[in-house]
């Protein structure tokens, strides 16, 4: 019995398998013409600064508007970009649709405004990324330190010297460097005063249960005297409500990004959300 339970359970491993490896083989030669197709979006959602209480800068999310499927989110095609390597041209369309998208704004609106771009793990081992990146400030015509790189504590994992080369090189441009999801990975404090950044995004895991859990609140409190120690900005992910707003600001956190201000929007919806901020309804958002 157990033995044709056994060959039962191989088929049904094999079929999965078959299934999983049919799906990803998709996935790859669908993602291989999206861009070429035109199928990637960019997204851009508001950091709130919490001090003065406008719009800071905004965040360029990517999607994938996929003929049958709809809008796809990131998180079911990044890894396999980051894998076949894809994630290089993929990421300069995105840095590219930005830095355009911030000229428009600069001209529409007249703000100060920044733009803050993801750049995968991938990317910082590409030996032309500086290149590239130097190309397209210049063809958008984009203030570099209007300009920030977001990267994850995981593509930092292995800091040698030519990961800090690298961060010095963007920071001499004038661009800044922020650290996203951070408090995921395994940053150490030696590691944060050896490193050239100047922002540590709190990843929103921390910011869920602020209040109702205290041990998170006092990790995210923590961070905030740390990373202001060391001269850094802190800005909160994943800010949903306006009690958690209040809270963080009231234990000196100086940016806040999530949805009680706004989700992730399109061009369009941007537009809107800074004509309408541009007054002093955001105060209505923050106590
Ligand atoms: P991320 O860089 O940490 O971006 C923040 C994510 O949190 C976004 O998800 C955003 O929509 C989501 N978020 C913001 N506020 C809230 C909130 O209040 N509640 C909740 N539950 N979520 C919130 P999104 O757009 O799905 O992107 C997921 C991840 O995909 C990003 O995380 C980033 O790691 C990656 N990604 C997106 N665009 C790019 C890109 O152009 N290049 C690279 N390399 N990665 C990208
Ligand atoms: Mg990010
Ligand atoms: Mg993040
Ligand atoms: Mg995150």
């Amino acid at each position: 019995k157990a033995r044709s339970n056994g060959i039962a359970g191989y088929y049904i491993f094999q079929r999965s398998l078959h299934d999983f490896a049919f799906k990803r083989l998709r996935l790859e030669n669908d993602l291989r013409l999206a861009l070429v197709r035109g199928e990637f979006v960019v997204f851009y959602q508001p950091i709130i600064n919490l001090s003065n209480r406008k719009i800071d800068s905004f965040e360029a999310l990517i999607r994938w508007q996929h003929p049958q499927r709809g809008l796809v989110s990131p998180i079911e095609f990044i890894p396999c970009l980051e894998e076949t390597g894809s994630i290089v041209p993929v990421g300069m369309f995105v840095l590219h649709q930005a830095c355009a998208q911030l000229q428009e704004w600069q001209k529409t609106f007249n703000s100060e405004l920044s733009i803050s771009v993801n750049l995968a793990a991938r990317q910082m081992v590409y030996p032309k990324l500086l290149a590239d990146i130097d190309f397209i400030l210049k063809e958008t015509n984009c203030n570099p330190e209007r300009l920030k790189l977001e990267v994850t504590e995981s593509g930092l994992l292995e800091v040698g010297q030519q990961t800090i080369d690298l961060l010095q090189a963007l920071r001499d441009r004038g661009i800044r460097i922020s650290i996203d999801d951070f408090g995921t990975g395994y940053s150490s404090l030696a590691y944060l005063q050896k490193l050239p950044v100047d922002t540590l995004k709190i990843d929103r895991v921390f910011v869920k249960d602020i209040q109702a859990n205290g041990e998170n609140a006092e990790i995210v409190q923590a961070v905030i005297q740390l990373g202001k120690a060391l001269g850094k900005d802190i800005i909160a992910e994943g800010c949903e409500t306006n009690a958690q707003v209040t809270f963080l600001k009231g234990i000196g956190c100086d940016f806040a990004q999530g949805y009680h201000f706004a989700e992730p929007m399109d061009v369009a919806h941007v537009g809107k959300f800074i004509t309408k901020f541009m007054g002093s309804d955001l105060e209505a958002m923050i106590n």
